[in-house]
């Protein structure tokens, strides 16, 4: 029976993962649950944001965690977010950001004449490197003479097995084509490290058309031609970058979903979505984000049956026009979370 660790976070996060648990128990009522009182309200209390021994049950108790999203007015330090969240893909090595842009309806793509076909690749970003590791420092800060460095980290392992885990699932999803995007014309030592990582591992599978764009061209290339691309992988910033114009190009945030993964280890699944404190606590956030994140966990845990019947009845609603104001629909939280399991 799998169990699940539940952080609804702050804002609409609890709004959208109430929903989205509905979904849960509807499509899978065997599936448990476990929620954890973790966000702003927990740290403005008693001052708590990620207490050791829940990350440890995260990592060794449950079989995925589920996220709703983290940010607050009332701690501008985000502390507590960069705990959580940071500090589960940092601790747990949850090595892959798997962010899937598929467009559903082509009304909601900002791109004259795209069909849904156009838009259905995924992006593998590399999630513990990078630039996301804080390493550098401040010089004469506050000065007229001061420096700031970043830098970023690349390690051959890290490089390696994100590259892997890109080439690995398009051979498991009959996909043709896997894309790696660097910028090593101008960061030459560790996109130099990209390039040969991703030739030795490409050439390991001869059935998978391998290309290389710099990540300037792919950004235009994927507004121009999205139909072009399968399995997008990259480093940590560039996929950061790359994926919110995926989340655009499939009708915007409150339809994009993640994971952040280390198979066979530990998972957390969250909507790309923040915690929208500018629509918080009045039932009008969009839940089609955290129920596709749903779907996708299930296809983790080995029951891709019920993703497809998620993504299904998510298409279903979004073709009627059930759904939330920002999409132009009139529904409630509550009522697109009901137009969704009425069609399931
Ligand atoms: P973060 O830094 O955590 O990404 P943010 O404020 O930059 O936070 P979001 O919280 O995602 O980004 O919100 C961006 C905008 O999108 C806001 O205007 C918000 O109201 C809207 N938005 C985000 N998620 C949803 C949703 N599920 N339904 C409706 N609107 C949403």
């Amino acid at each position: 029976m799998p169990k699940i660790a539940v952080v609804p976070g702050d804002g609409i996060g609890p709004e959208v993962i109430h929903e989205a648990l509905r979904v849960l128990s509807f499509l899978a009522p065997d599936v448990t649950t476990e929620a954890f009182d973790l966000g702003a309200d927990r740290y403005l209390r008693d001052g708590t944001t990620m207490p050791p021994e829940v990350m440890h049950r995260f990592g060794t108790e449950f079989d995925a965690v589920l996220l709703g999203a983290l940010g607050d007015p009332r701690v501008p330090s985000n502390v507590h977010a960069k705990d959580i969240l940071l500090g589960s893909r940092f601790q747990l090595d949850l090595y892959i950001n798997f962010r899937p842009c598929k467009l559903l309806d082509a009304r909601y793509c900002p791109l004259k004449d795209k069909t849904e076909a156009d838009v259905d690749f995924v992006v593998f970003r590399e999630n513990t490197e990078g630039i996301y590791m804080g390493v550098g420092g401040q010089f004469k800060r506050g000065t007229a003479d001061e420096i700031a460095v970043e830098e970023e980290i690349n390690t051959r392992k890290g490089v390696e097995r994100i590259i892997r885990a890109a080439f690995e699932w398009a051979v498991k999803n009959g996909k043709t084509k896997v894309c790696m995007s660097d910028k090593a014309n101008a960061m030459r030592h560790g996109h130099d490290l990209w390039q040969r990582v991703f030739k030795l591992v490409a050439a390991e599978y001869p059935g998978i058309k391998a290309s290389h764009l710099y990540v300037d061209v792919l950004a235009m290339r994927l507004v121009q031609a999205p139909q072009d691309f399968q399995v997008i992988v990259t480093n940590n910033l560039f996929g950061d970058i790359l994926t919110d114009i995926g989340a655009a190009l499939q009708g915007g945030i409150g339809l994009a979903s993640s994971g952040n993964i280390h198979p066979g280890k530990a998972a957390l699944f969250e909507p790309v979505h923040g915690s929208a404190p500018d629509i918080a606590g009045q039932g009008i956030a969009n839940p089609l984000a955290s129920i596709l994140t749903v779907g996708m966990m299930l296809t983790y845990l080995g029951r891709p049956e019920l993703e497809a019947r998620v993504q299904a009845a998510v298409q279903g609603c979004l073709k009627s026009g059930q759904v939330t104001r920002e999409l132009g629909g009139t529904l409630t939280t509550r009522e697109a979370a009901d137009a969704v399991i009425a069609r399931l």
